[in-house]
């Protein structure tokens, strides 16, 4: 134990460091990610559209499946691409690809990330926050909802919430994506009761009730998934054979 070590307080310093450090992630943990989001998109493609059938115009799943198809067409040819250029690329594709409500909606979502994000080559888990956070309200300045709507703002709004509180609590980046992961699939389990007060389903009025929103439902899906890329990252990264270094700039 050195001096300097003995005089600062690392049971609340390290972690965080380590995070920055240990817990970063590129443009490939990106590209996985977005992969994970296109192939679950697909696996519920039908599933999305049913629970669009029972209060919208049954497109969802299609919407996100066709939007996403063009997003790992665009993103191959892209390379390569820093992760705010990979997100930023996603936004676009989106919006010019996916009509409806979904598109602007996820498409400002991704552009605001890819924002945030810059040209870093690589960030940790407290830049993803800020990334988080500026999708959030990228999609409330869009689409005006809140918590409570009954719309993909009920899933991004607790991921989101569960994502910081993880990291202040000095979790890592696997277990705040957990966190955010375990908390949007509740706040898409929490539209079933409600009644819909934005987008296509609010014209349907109490007759939305019982039914889960098919936007918290694919909002969902994409924390999961993102929990899925850090966690496969991560054991890539660290399973013997390192696909690329962890240190440096
Ligand atoms: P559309 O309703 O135009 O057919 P989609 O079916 O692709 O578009 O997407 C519907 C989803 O969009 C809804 O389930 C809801 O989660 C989301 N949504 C609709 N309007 C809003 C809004 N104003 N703000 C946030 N999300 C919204
Ligand atoms: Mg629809």
């Amino acid at each position: 134990m050195t001096q300097t070590a003995a005089a600062v307080p690392w049971g609340r310093l390290l972690p965080e460091a380590r995070q920055e450090a240990v817990g970063i992630v590129d443009a490939a943990c990106v590209r996985l990610w977005l992969g994970e989001v296109a192939a679950r998109l697909e696996a519920e493609r039908d599933f999305l559209t049913q629970l669009d059938a029972a209060i919208g115009d049954a497109d969802h799943g299609v919407n996100m499946h066709r939007g996403f198809t063009a997003v790992m067409t665009k993103i191959a040819g892209i390379e390569p691409a820093t992760p705010g250029q990979l997100l930023k690329t996603t936004g676009r594709t989106f919006v010019s690809t996916v009509g409806g409500a979904a598109g602007p909606l996820y498409g400002t979502a991704f552009l605001q990330a890819g924002e945030v994000l810059g040209d870093h080559e690589r960030f940790g888990p407290r830049l993803l926050l800020d990334a988080l956070r500026a999708s959030l309200e990228g999609v409330q300045r869009i689409g005006a909802a809140s918590v409570g709507d009954k719309t993909m703002v009920d899933a991004l709004t607790p991921a989101l919430g569960a994502y910081e509180l993880e990291l202040r609590m000095g979790g890592s980046l696997e277990t705040a994506a957990s966190g955010a992961r375990e908390a949007a699939a509740e706040g898409m389990r929490g539209t079933i009761p409600l009644q819909a007060r934005k987008g296509r389903a609010s014209y349907l009025g109490p007759r939305s009730v019982g039914h889960q929103d098919p936007g918290a439902t694919s909002t969902a899906l994409m924390f999961a998934a993102l929990e899925h890329a850090v966690i496969a990252d991560r054991s890539q990264r660290f399973a013997g054979g390192a696909r690329r270094p962890v240190s440096g700039s």
